[in-house]
């Protein structure tokens, strides 16, 4: 298995790549930026893109994405409650300051209960509303690994102050969907440092 984790962007958006080293087929998830970069690490390990995953679209997650669709022909997945923020991604660019990326809607929709990701590296979707409507988080349940987008972070959770947000929501997200899962499973946050289930149910201040 390959699997990589780096900051990309301004806002530092951790951006993953999974590949399977037999099958050299990879999918690649929040792509926000840095996509000549990406795309360099992509060809350096040998490996053809099969999905570019997107957690929510918010401009560093997604801002990417449809240059490296353009570059590789993986489709973009996105939940579709999150089609309101795609539209306003001019607005999204105002606010950081920079310059607004192309998008197109998405090839594919992350259902609750999808599963995604490589044959022998599968996720399942989890929506998670609350950051954004269309929040997801994505469980490669083999792995025990959970990219949780900006929904659960390390001793933190997402903002929710943003078009979109209800922090009622991310909670009940948080409580019903992802505390639910095993304890050891490896928690990799849309920023930041990576955790645990365990670590957040024990001293997460926000779940208390
Ligand atoms: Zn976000």
């Amino acid at each position: 298995m390959i699997l990589e984790t780096f900051p990309v962007g301004p806002l530092q958006c951790n951006c993953t790549i999974l590949g399977d080293e037999e099958t050299r087929e990879a999918i690649i998830v929040d792509p926000g930026d840095e996509i000549t970069r990406i795309q360099r690490r992509l060809g350096d390990l040998g490996i053809t893109l099969k999905q570019i995953l997107i957690t929510h679209a918010h401009i560093d997650h997604i801002g990417g994405a449809l240059k490296l669709k353009s570059l590789t022909g993986a489709p973009i997945y996105l939940n579709e409650g999150d089609l309101p923020l795609l539209q306003m991604m001019a607005a999204q660019a105002a606010w950081l300051g920079i310059t607004t990326p192309e998008t197109a809607p998405p090839d594919e929709g992350l259902v609750d209960g999808r599963l995604v990701g490589l044959k022998n590296y599968p996720a399942q979707v989890i929506h998670t509303p609350g950051h954004t409507q269309g929040s997801v988080c994505l469980h490669f349940a083999p792995m025990k690994i959970m990219l949780a987008s900006d929904t659960l972070f390390a001793d933190s959770i997402g903002r929710t102050d943003l078009p979109g947000g209800n922090f009622e929501q991310i909670i009940e997200s948080i409580q019903s969907q992802l505390l639910s899962l095993s304890d050891e499973t490896r928690v990799v946050p849309g920023h930041g440092p990576a955790t645990t289930i365990g670590a957040e149910r024990r001293s997460n201040p926000f779940l208390k």
